[in-house]
């Protein structure tokens, strides 16, 4: 499905520039216009689809194959120590661009960079109540 207003779309299609490093039939990956990092590449679906929960599995496998070879190229080419790969599903996650994207952000050492998961605590029944509920839907 095609969504005109969509900045990723128009990447994907050519309307708007990008400093592309791979493409392929389903799948286009360009550097971040912010970048966290150098190098911080996302890997965005040529179809649109609004966020990882509604691209369908072989689409999905296909993104994160070339994520994996992005992150192998900033550890071989750009010298990063390490790779962050993330993608945020709705805006309570972060998300800004409603266009299913995955995140490649290289790391290097003491860069600075915080990508925080403050920890938190949960009683055992609770923890027990979510297992449940996650496992009812798989
Ligand atoms: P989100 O917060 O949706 O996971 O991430 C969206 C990302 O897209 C942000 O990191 C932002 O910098 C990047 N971005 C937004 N607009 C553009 C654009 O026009 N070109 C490129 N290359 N990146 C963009
Ligand atoms: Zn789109």
């Amino acid at each position: 499905m095609k969504d005109t207003s969509c900045i990723f779309c128009k990447i994907a299609n050519g309307t708007i520039p990008s400093y592309k490093v791979y493409e392929d039939n389903d799948v286009i990956a360009f550097l971040d216009v912010n970048p966290a990092s150098r190098g911080h590449t996302l890997v965005v679906t040529k179809e649109h689809f609004s966020n990882m929960t509604t691209c369908p599995k072989s689409i999905l496998d296909k993104v994160f194959e070339v994520a994996q070879t992005i992150a192998q190229a900033q550890i071989a080419q750009l010298g990063a120590t390490g790779v962050n790969v993330l993608t945020n599903v709705g805006e309570s996650a972060g998300q800004t661009v409603h266009h299913f994207h995955v995140h490649v952000i290289p790391r290097y050492d003491n860069d600075g960079l915080k990508l925080a998961f403050p920890p938190k605590q949960l009683a055992d029944s609770e923890m027990t109540d979510i297992k449940s509920s996650i496992e009812k839907a798989l």
